[in-house]
């Protein structure tokens, strides 16, 4: 931590700083500038963090030099990226590039396991789905709770593929746990420390959506809240954040995947369907996130887009996708990554 005082400080001022740090247990170091003082304080940063230090007559301006997430740091594991393991053949954060993908709800059994089969003939790797919706309205369809959860299960058992989905509500998360392989934190719920807390205490891999409102250090901390009760594998998700641009769903923010790099040793992943919120978009923001080095992609697929009870608009056919996965390929190579092997195409009677 490093204190600047105001140009007029007074000795006796300027020695109530220092005993007051020395009496929280750092060290100082004082420097004297030609119109100001630094006053740095050596040690534990933790322990000044949640010390009103402006309020010290003198003090003008205090700044942290650690960082306040560390289970979620880089260096906490020597800088090596860290590799999530989801159900039992999906990696996420090596070499491949991990997708996801699926509707935005479960509507019914034969749509879910249609767009399953589909999504997984040409190339993904785990299936997405709601069975606990956020919907803006109340008056929209919420989702099918755990007859939705049940369907997914059904489909994993045919398709051999891990599923993800979000649990809404610390009440959600036993039920969820259960059936899932991986559990969504949605952006509107990056900030519920209780329910980051609760699926903290789980054994599941978690896909962490960043908030509509919340910056980089705010997704780190939320991270860091499910980390520090147990559970290490967390995957960011970058999802797009509210700006004023109206011509874009959400503004997807590019920039945001290095600085994560950068941060923290847990994967990242894009989601470029509500990011975009419109199906021509996907592509584009697809090739530009993997150029920007995500760990994967979430992508939203419905049999048929135009009927889908959520999310219609911005989600792909399975025709459209598969022409997706075939045009991202060569972004994925030129990434030096690779994408998944593909498995058999068609649906058992
Ligand atoms: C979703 O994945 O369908 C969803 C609601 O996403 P987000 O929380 O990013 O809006
Ligand atoms: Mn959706």
């Amino acid at each position: 931590m490093i204190i600047i005082t105001r140009p007029n400080i007074s000795p006796e001022e300027l020695n109530h700083i220092r005993e007051h740090i020395e009496g929280l247990g750092l060290r100082t170091s004082i420097t004297h500038g030609e119109r100001q003082t630094i006053i740095g304080c050596i040690g534990d940063d933790d322990l000044l963090r949640e010390a009103p230090l402006l309020q010290l007559p003198g003090v003008e301006s205090v700044t942290p030099v650690m960082k306040p997430y560390k289970l979620a740091a880089k260096e906490f594991v020597g800088g090596r990226p860290s590799l999530v393991r989801v159900g039992d053949n999906a990696v996420v954060g090596g070499k491949d590039l991990a997708i996801i993908a699926g509707p935005c709800s479960v509507e019914n059994r034969e749509m879910f396991r249609e767009t399953a089969f589909a999504v997984r003939a040409a190339g993904a790797g785990m299936l997405r789905g709601g069975a606990y919706k956020p919907r803006t309205s109340p008056y929209a369809f919420q989702g099918l709770g755990v007859a939705g959860l049940q369907i997914m299960a059904e489909v994993r058992a045919e398709t051999g593929m891990p599923i993800v989905t979000e649990v809404m509500d610390t009440r959600q998360v036993e039920v969820v746990a259960e059936y899932a392989d991986m559990l969504q934190v949605g952006a509107r719920n990056m900030q519920n420390f209780s329910l980051l807390s609760e699926i903290g205490k789980t054994q599941r891999p978690v896909l962490l959506k960043r908030g509509l409102s919340g910056t980089v250090k705010e997704l780190l901390m939320a991270a860091e809240y499910i980390m520090a009760q147990g559970n290490r594998d967390v995957i960011l998700c970058e999802r797009g954040i509210r700006t004023y641009e109206t011509a874009t769903r959400n503004t997807l923010d590019i920039g945001a995947i290095p600085v994560l790099k950068r941060e923290t040793h847990l994967p990242v992943i894009v989601d470029p369907s509500h990011a975009g919120g419109r199906a021509d978009l996907v592509a584009p923001l697809s090739f530009a996130a993997v150029a920007a080095g995500a760990d994967g992609l979430i992508i939203e697929v419905h049999p048929c887009p135009e009927q889908a009870l959520s999310d219609g608009d911005q989600s792909l056919s399975p025709d459209a996708f598969s022409s997706f996965m075939q045009s991202l390929a060569p972004f994925v190579a030129a990434a030096g990554r690779t994408l998944p092997q593909l498995v058999a195409a068609e649906i058992p009677a």
